[in-house]
């Protein structure tokens, strides 16, 4: 009573936008058709449907294996497949703004939207960031596990640290186009570099939390409220490699006992990178339901810590749906997102605030875009 009709629509069917998939390149790779129900993977437009997940940021994830000459040319086959998609399905839109997102979802459509992962993508140029723009894509997260010219990863050591001088004209560009700048994956000084260098909220599309499981590719509490400071959003990552260090190190152990048949998979799918990666993931992902998989309640865990140091207003979810090999238990796939939102509820989160998880928060940095 007394609330007015927009709230009450949000609070009655949210939109759930996840800020990093890694659906697009099994469309490239693997002819992947999402229209129809795939038999594995996490994501298609009819699980999306199912799940409630009414909006995605499709990741254009540029291998480290690209680099000049090759590594823009592949972002652009990755935003051709996309493309092709919101071309051909009725039921998929692509969207560069809030507003498109909320139009699609009142069609009843799927609202597509897309990033860059890696920063190599636009091979020191500029023009191609305008580019990539123009095709579509609203965010960029300057490394992959690769560090470049320009940007040091969390995970690649050989890198210099920070943000090079083009590594600042990059953030600059990006904040006058009103491409959000996404610090997943990059280096603790890299992080550091591209706050102080930022005008406009920046996004980690993909991220947990360090306070509760070791992993660099997890933020601080430091950098977790230098975001909320900034305005920006934290999408937490469901990956339980990311979620629990006990998990974590049995995982590895798991990855180096099953080397020989993970080598095997790699050979029968030589020259085909995109599939033996899937393959490789599926079969690890198999095994490693023996070991105990955390729960949803340690996502939650992490979700609830972001809330905790950064308020309500700067965490969203990042699930890495179709780049990981296990999800949180009992979660499957897409259709599984309803538990999640139970979960929130469970652990005390009222239905507004539960919406600005879902996708409100993103989709108040996306209506800022310009
Ligand atoms: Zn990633």
């Amino acid at each position: 009573m007394g609330l007015p009709l927009g709230l009450l629509l949000v609070l009655q069917h949210p939109i759930i936008l996840d800020g990093h998939i890694d659906t697009a390149q099994r469309m490239l790779d693997m002819k992947a058709d999402i229209s129809a129900r795939l038999p594995d993977g996490h994501v298609d437009l009819p699980r999306m449907q199912e799940g409630g997940l009414s909006a995605a940021f499709f990741s254009i994830w540029v291998d480290a294996r690209y680099g000049p000459g090759t590594a823009f040319r592949r972002a652009l086959a990755l935003i051709d497949a996309v493309q092709v998609l919101v071309d051909t399905q009725p039921g998929a839109e692509l969207a560069t703004d809030a507003d498109e997102v909320r139009g699609a979802v009142a069609r009843g459509h799927i609202a597509v939207l897309m990033g860059v992962e890696g920063g190599h993508a636009i091979e020191n140029s500029l023009a191609h960031l305008d580019s990539l723009y123009r095709r579509g894509v609203r965010y960029m997260t300057l490394t992959w596990n690769n560090g470049n010219d320009w940007a040091g990863s969390a995970t690649d050591e050989r890198r210099h640290g920070g943000l090079t001088d083009l590594g600042k004209r990059v953030v600059r560009h990006m904040n006058e186009l009103g491409m959000l700048v996404d610090v997943s994956h990059v280096s603790d000084s890299t992080f550091w570099d591209v706050l102080a260098t930022t005008s406009r909220p920046v996004i980690a599309s993909h991220s947990s939390c360090r306070a509760i499981a070791r992993h660099p590719r997890n933020l601080s509490d430091a950098q977790l409220r230098a975001i909320a400071k900034n305005g920006g959003v934290v999408g937490i990552n469901f990956y339980p490699v990311f979620l629990d260090d006990h998990f974590r190190e049995q995982y590895e152990e798991l990855r180096r006992r099953l080397r020989p048949e993970t080598d095997a998979i790699h050979a029968r799918y030589r020259g085909r990178p995109g599939e033996s990666a899937f393959e490789v993931d599926k079969f690890v992902g198999d095994k490693a339901e023996s070991l105990g998989v955390p729960g949803l309640d340690r996502l939650v865990d992490h979700i609830d810590h972001a809330v905790q140091v950064m308020g309500i207003d700067h965490v969203g979810l990042g699930s890495d749906f179709d780049g990981i090999s296990v999800l949180p238990a009992p979660m499957k796939d897409a259709t599984s997102l309803p538990l999640l939102v139970a979960a929130l509820r469970a652990r005390g989160y009222a239905d507004g605030d539960v919406a600005k998880i879902l996708g409100e928060n993103f989709l108040r940095l996306l209506s800022a875009l310009r």
